[in-house]
């Protein structure tokens, strides 16, 4: 599964011919499997060991690359630093308030809500995010034991 998503993402970086460098292979893979919703620091430091001349800038600057040609989102966070999603369908997200963990789930997209939204407001409605806070499990657990 995360192979061919792997490979169809990688079909599309040629197909919009950004060039395959071995670090975006790597950053790319990283995403694909990890599921976790990344910082650019959280991808350098599990990459760092392989590609030692990385800097976090150039983490950050592939990942925009791929946010260009939209194949990860940014999900930005006020002061802290932005996470990056892997972009499989469209997916909400419960985050943890304490760990900050976040995790999919998946619901039908609330079009008919964007739809009243452009109706009330006359706004040319692009997206939106729906964000459900609380405790994950392990959060939970080590409250409570
Ligand atoms: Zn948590
Ligand atoms: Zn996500």
């Amino acid at each position: 599964m995360s192979e061919h998503q792997l490979k169809d993402a990688l079909d599309s970086l040629k197909q919009t011919g950004v060039r395959i460098t071995p670090q975006r292979h790597a950053i790319l893979e990283f995403l694909v499997d990890s599921m976790t919703h990344p910082t650019a620091d959280d991808i350098y430091k599990a990459l760092e060991g392989k590609f030692p001349n990385m800097s976090v800038a150039t983490v950050y600057n592939n990942l925009r690359v791929f946010r260009e040609v939209g194949l990860v989102k940014e999900l930005t966070y006020g002061d802290s630093s932005s996470r990056f999603d892997f972009v499989t369908s469209d997916h909400y997200h419960c985050i943890c308030e304490k760990c900050g963990k976040i995790v999919d789930f998946h619901y039908p997209g609330l079009d008919e809500v964007e739809a009243l939204a452009a109706h009330v407001t006359g706004f040319k409605v692009s997206h939106h995010r729906l964000e459900i806070y609380g405790m994950c499990n392990s959060c939970e657990k080590n409250e409570t034991h």
